[in-house]
């Protein structure tokens, strides 16, 4: 009995953890392309970047938690092929391995600056723990930073860096920040935060080329303005690494399509995290998520259904995010919201409840963890919330929800 795993990041991880704590006696492989221990995405943006944490921390795990666990990792290969018939995968290195299961966590991979002078010296991304490394080695000769990018990678890379004392101007493509992620109400709060904090933000402002001769010296942007630059960083996005799934067959529809169980259009063949679209039963619909809850949560969906013990996938999903000294908490999944209410406990500390039709779905809390943990708890249990109390500070929504549910 084997089963190997392609991608040692949490989903990996989690995955080689749970199918040993549930007891499976084969043989597991850990399969990563990197050449450093499997780490943890979160801090490469923030902590580590701003260099607080030290790169032991960053570790999943230690080394020596692997051959306790009797977890066969290979660091520094990579999956080249699969060959559903045989079942075996082939190695860049030429080795060839058996399988009885395989799971694909293969997350995701950076989309790249396609404008002019994407690619001259100073460029820089943030995906894996090497881009972080590269772009703290450059910060020292670095004074003007342009961040290209709204998400979540474009806002803690911002964030990060005028904490570190640069002159940062984040450019966005939109009129807001987090657009395609959350309401007027955070992108604004958000928006603020950065500018008290002395980023330039520029609204309606996609990068169209780099200027520089070898080494970048500015960034041209759709306003019309142009922003000196030591160093640009994009974070504009990802796409599902789906390529060897593509190529041995399975089936896709963006992302590697799977079932309830994590299990691919192949039943000896799994997938799990980033790189995979799903059906959601309580959204009722196909989806793909990146985040760490849902790589974590999916890696024991599919640990249980190899170790036969079958149980779908139904997690609430949740995110987070710190900027500056705000923690903003996310639960459930705002797209298609119809209505929202705001519960405002003070100036810094805020909660916006989402509903599509009269039913709570999600909830961005920003610098109000009780709320987003309550609600998280309870989310899809709840009848109608009257929504007034909700945004009455003095309701304590432990005791709302829990009456609510009948706990
Ligand atoms: P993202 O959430 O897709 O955001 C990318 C942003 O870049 C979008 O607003 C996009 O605008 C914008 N953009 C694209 N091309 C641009 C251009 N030429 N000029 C200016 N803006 C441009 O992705 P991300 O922030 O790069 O993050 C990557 C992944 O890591 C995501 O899955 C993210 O959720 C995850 N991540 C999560 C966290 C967290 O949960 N705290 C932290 C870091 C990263 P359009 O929408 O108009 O294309």
């Amino acid at each position: 009995m084997s089963c190997i795993i392609i991608g040692a990041s949490h989903a990996g991880v989690n995955a080689a953890i749970n199918l040993r704590n549930l007891g499976y006696q084969g043989k597991i492989t850990l399969i990563s392309a990197d050449k450093v221990l499997p780490y943890q995405r979160p801090p490469l943006s923030k902590a580590f970047l701003q260099n607080t944490l030290p790169e032991q921390r960053l570790w999943l795990r230690p080394e020596a938690f692997y051959q306790q666990k009797e977890i066969d990792l290979m660091l520094g290969k990579r999956v080249i092929s699969i060959d559903r018939e045989q079942q075996t995968v082939e190695l860049d290195d030429g080795q060839c391995l058996t399988y009885d299961k395989l799971i694909l966590a293969t997350g995701a991979s950076i989309r790249r600056l396609s404008i002019p002078g994407s690619d001259l010296i100073g460029v820089h991304y943030m995906r894996d723990c090497e881009d972080t490394m590269g772009l703290r080695d450059a910060l020292p000769d670095a004074k003007n930073v342009v961040v290209v990018g709204g998400g979540y990678i474009g806002l803690e890379v911002a964030a990060s860096l005028q904490k570190l004392g640069k002159n940062v101007t984040l450019l966005l493509n939109q009129e807001r920040p987090l657009k395609h992620l959350t309401s007027a109400v955070v992108s604004d709060y958000l928006s603020e935060l950065h500018k008290a904090n002395g980023v330039n933000i520029q609204p309606n402002a996609a990068a169209q080329a780099i200027i520089g001769d070898e080494k970048v010296t500015a960034v041209e942007a759709s306003n019309g303005e142009c922003y000196p630059a030591d160093i640009v960083v994009a974070g504009i996005g990802v796409n599902p690494e789906q390529a060897l799934a593509q190529q041995c067959g399975l089936a896709i529809d963006n992302g590697i399509q799977v079932n309830q169980y994590m299990q691919s259009s192949d039943e000896n063949i799994y997938a799990i995290g980033d790189c995979v679209s799903f059906f959601h039963p309580i959204y009722n619909q196909q989806m793909r998520i990146e985040s760490v809850q849902n790589a974590t949560d999916q890696a024991k969906t599919a640990a249980l259904a190899i170790c036969d013990k079958l149980t779908p996938y139904t997690a609430t999903p949740w995110f987070w995010s710190d900027q500056y000294d705000a923690k903003l908490q996310i639960a459930g999944l705002s797209n298609g919201y119809d209505e929202f209410v705001v519960r405002k406990e003070s100036e810094n500390s805020l909660a916006v409840f989402y509903f599509s039709k009269q039913r709570l779905i999600a909830i961005d809390a920003i610098n109000q963890p009780k709320s987003f943990m309550i609600t998280r708890k309870y989310l899809h249990q709840l009848p109608a919330v009257d929504k007034n109390k909700l945004a009455d500070n003095d309701q304590d929504l432990n005791t709302l929800f829990t009456e609510l549910v009948g706990v």
